[in-house]
């Protein structure tokens, strides 16, 4: 079996933790955002394991809509200048604890959801050395 790996992760502009440990998504603390559709706006928390893309939204937002992400501490968007490389919608930035960066694709429904890190050997060896710790 894989090992989980709960990814924990800080807004790229104000560094404050956007974990949420009072709502946990498989028993883990989830990461909590504000966002905004074109029809409204509300709540989301993402699932931190690594490659678990489960989440829970305050929006029943409509399959495709591009969602705007917003840190709940400093609400900021973070937003970043690239594209889901599966529906060019922009993608969404969070820094991470023990270095190196997440980007999820704002697209509801986008399968594109990924974890990606500067050097991904090391970074997840990183992890486990924590998790292990
Ligand atoms: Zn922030
Ligand atoms: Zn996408």
């Amino acid at each position: 079996m894989k090992k989980k790996v709960s990814l924990h992760v800080k807004c790229p502009h104000c560094r404050k933790s956007l974990m949420d440990n009072e709502v946990l998504l498989h028993d883990y603390p989830s990461i909590k955002l504000n966002i905004v559709t074109p029809e409204d706006r509300g709540v989301v928390h993402l699932c931190s394991l690594y490659e678990c893309f489960d989440h829970q939204s305050s929006l029943d937002t409509e399959k495709g809509t591009v969602v705007d992400f917003y840190c709940p501490k400093c609400n900021k968007e973070l937003l970043v200048k690239e594209e889901c490389q599966l529906c060019n919608a922009p993608m969404v930035n969070f820094v991470l604890k023990v270095g190196g960066r997440v980007a999820i694709c704002s697209r509801h429904g986008c399968s594109n959801h990924y974890v990606a890190f500067q050097d991904i050997t090391s970074e997840l060896s990183k992890f486990y050395h924590e998790f292990d710790a």
